[in-house]
């Protein structure tokens, strides 16, 4: 017993402590509990060997290092009551027990837990009860509990296991499609909806088997939605078991599929360019329902705020306002000037028509405050005084809407002197451009817009344009800042029920903590803004293409092309999900745990914006991600159109309808 002793000692230094598990708790317990108790017969030798071991029933004891792993990420603390998951040879809860004030373990092999029993009582473990069930409905009479710990694999996390954990309680558990191979989730509930989640690393268990597990012969057993994959599946395939197909765009039902996120406060939906004509038709189909069935009352698009007021007051029934042209006029004029928002804004008119006024959704932009116009004042300026500097500046707008990555540019900025000079006049420009904009806001009576607003704009404005001026990161948080704080301002105008759809590029939508541009560029976005702001109360769509064609310019200020999209890269997301062979799907990594996991690997995405260089495609449009972090749920269309612009000849002499974009 003396030689064991050493060797369990050796074991606790060597395996454990040197491979960074730091709470002296755990070293100590593991210390105390004699592991070659919980071996089957005839392997007491091989107790402290650095590996499982069978302990009948086609089960084993798990590896030393990943209980204490377990244990440790686990937090667990005295007087704490603990669930244990699979307890098998009843030696994880050993150790658990002499940490915690009382642990409960489910086993579903009446024969293992029994022999668990009498180890305990051999040993005098008394704070440890052995039941025998089906742990993924978790212990319900037990139930809350600090800390839960689940020694067998699943494909998902079984909602009663979260549900049982109190609020600050920890879940440990091993997660994922594959045969043999998890990954190991730590999973916070941080309030009464709200979940945290880390994942710590690959692991391999046996598989958990029961009524939210997997089912004896390798099929997921419980199922909250959709299809049922079974273990051992490629990406595309696991992604194919869970995707929710897509009915056709105009059926009542497409919108219905979105009903999930209807209780969220802010529902923002992204697009991977800003010319396809699928993203807008999915997004306006999804906004019709939010609007129509939800009491969604606020459509916030990244657009500048003049040129949606026109649209505004157009959908809301309000006097036009006396000297406003057509809204979106400026480049990129096909993003908002095209059929596809024609028609959803005609129907917010007529959906508008019939509610009181105060009820009306409005249409809001959420840009800094007429970026377009002061963009186009700076280049028509640097024409006329510094072409080269207007190149330039060409060039860096093209990085602003939205992420491009362009790195000739740095070496083309420093080229040009007459840029700096150009400074101070600009911005006097832009800050006219302003001061007018806004006085006729003022004007105007718009609630949206108030005094302290406008005094806000016009600190910030010179800041704004010097930062844009210069271009980079700071210009992007800037924009990134000011579109989220424009819709909480909107938020607040519009009462404490209002709600939003949010319309934005992917790489705003997006959670750009979880992208190239957060982790090398330290850019944020107004998805990030949201998730910490509402938590659980936003929540971020993503939208993706494998192929077909997009309206885009090759240069800021150049014309609108209809350009091919190359079909997506090998190694991208995009073409996972077009191996999945399906159309269009709706693909909500809340639901599925294991998909998530998959999904949260980096890889590469498509971000085409206003420009799309299809020569320089991977240098030009594709980072890094984490789709699933980014995420709460991605949209698929397999085959994409651009979208049709609507021209100055539009539709001639039917001028009321059009109105808003009327020429
Ligand atoms: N903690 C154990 C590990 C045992 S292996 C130890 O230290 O020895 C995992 C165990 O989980 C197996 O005994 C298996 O029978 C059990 N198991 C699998 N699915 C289960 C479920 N749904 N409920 C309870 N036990 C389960």
């Amino acid at each position: 017993m003396r030689d064991l002793t050493r060797r369990r000692n050796g074991m606790v230094d060597t395996q454990i402590a040197r491979r960074g598990i730091r709470d002296r708790r755990v070293l100590d317990a593991m210390r105390e509990v004699p592991r070659e108790a919980f071996v089957g017969a005839g392997f007491e030798d091989a107790a402290y060997e650095d590996g499982p071991l069978p302990i009948g029933e086609g089960q084993t004891i798990s590896q030393p290092y990943i209980v204490a792993l377990m244990i440790e990420a686990a937090e667990i603390r005295p007087g704490d009551r603990v669930l244990e998951v699979g307890a098998g040879s009843g030696y994880a809860a050993a150790v658990i027990s002499r940490i915690a004030g009382q642990v409960h373990a489910v086993e579903r092999h009446g024969s293992l837990a029994g022999s668990a029993r009498e180890r305990f009582s051999r040993l005098g473990y008394a704070n440890v009860l052995v039941h025998v069930g089906d742990g993924t409905r978790g212990w319900p009479d037990e139930a809350p509990f600090d800390a839960i710990l689940v020694s067998a694999g699943g494909p998902d996390v079984p909602q009663s296991l979260k549900q049982q954990l109190a609020i600050g309680g920890r879940l440990v558990i091993p997660v994922g499609l594959e045969e043999g191979r998890q990954t190991l989730l730590k999973v916070t509930r941080a309030g009464h909806t709200d979940f945290d989640e880390e994942s710590l690393g690959s692991v391999m268990f046996v598989p958990l088997i029961g009524e939210q597990g997997w089912t004896e012969d390798g099929r997921r057993a419980a199922l909250r939605d959709g299809p049922s994959p079974a273990r051992g599946l490629s990406l595309p395939e696991m992604i194919a078991g869970v995707a929710e197909p897509l009915p056709d765009l105009d059926d009542p039902s497409f919108g219905r599929l979105f009903d999930r996120f209807a209780g969220r406060k802010v529902v923002l939906l992204g697009e991977a360019s800003h010319g396809t004509s699928e993203f807008y038709r999915a997004r306006a189909a999804i906004t019709r329902h939010l609007v129509n069935h939800h009491g969604f009352n606020i459509v916030a698009v990244e657009a500048d705020w003049p040129d949606a007021a026109v649209i505004d007051r157009f959908v809301r029934h309000r006097q036009a306002r006396g000297r406003a042209g057509p809204a979106f006029r400026r480049f990129p004029t096909w993003m908002w000037r095209n059929t596809d928002v024609d028609s959803f804004v005609g129907w917010l008119r007529d959906h508008n028509g019939q509610l009181a006024p105060e009820q009306r959704a409005g249409f809001y932009g959420l840009d800094i405050y007429n970026m377009g116009a002061s963009i186009a004042a700076v280049l028509a300026y640097l024409d006329d005084v510094d072409p080269a500097a207007a190149d330039v500046a060409r060039h860096r707008y093209g990085c602003l809407t939205p992420w491009q990555r362009e790195p000739s540019d740095y070496g083309r900025a420093a080229l040009s002197a007459g840029y700096g000079k150009c400074e101070q006049p600009v911005i006097q420009q832009c800050r006219e451009l302003l001061s007018n904009e806004l006085a006729y806001a003022q004007e105007d009576g718009d609630s949206c817009l108030d005094a302290a607003q406008n005094a806000r704009l016009v600190a910030s404005a010179e800041r704004y344009y010097r930062v844009m001026y210069y271009g980079g990161a700071e210009s992007w948080n800037l924009r990134d800042t000011h579109m989220f704080e424009t819709l909480c301002q909107v938020l607040a105008a519009r009462g404490s029920e209002s709600k939003a759809v949010v319309w934005a590029h992917n790489s705003h939508v997006g959670d750009a903590r979880y992208t190239e541009m957060g982790i090398l560029r330290d850019e944020l976005s107004i998805g990030q803004l949201c998730r910490e702001h509402f938590g659980q109360d936003a929540a971020l769509i993503g939208f993706g293409t494998h192929s077909g064609t997009v309206a885009a310019a090759s240069d800021w200020e150049g014309e609108m092309e209809v350009k091919d999209v190359r079909p997506s890269r090998r190694d991208s997301y995009e073409r996972l999900c077009h191996d999945t062979g399906i159309p269009r799907f709706l693909l909500d990594f809340s639901r599925h745990d294991a998909v998530r996991l998959a999904l949260a690997e980096m890889r590469l995405e498509r971000f085409i914006g206003v420009i799309y260089r299809p020569e320089t495609e991977l240098m030009s449009h594709y980072a890094d991600a984490s789709l699933s972090r980014q995420f709460d749920a991605f949209v698929w269309f397999d085959e994409t159109r651009a979208v049709t612009p609507l021209g100055p000849e539009h539709r001639p002499g039917e001028l009321p309808e059009t109105y808003p974009f009327g020429l």
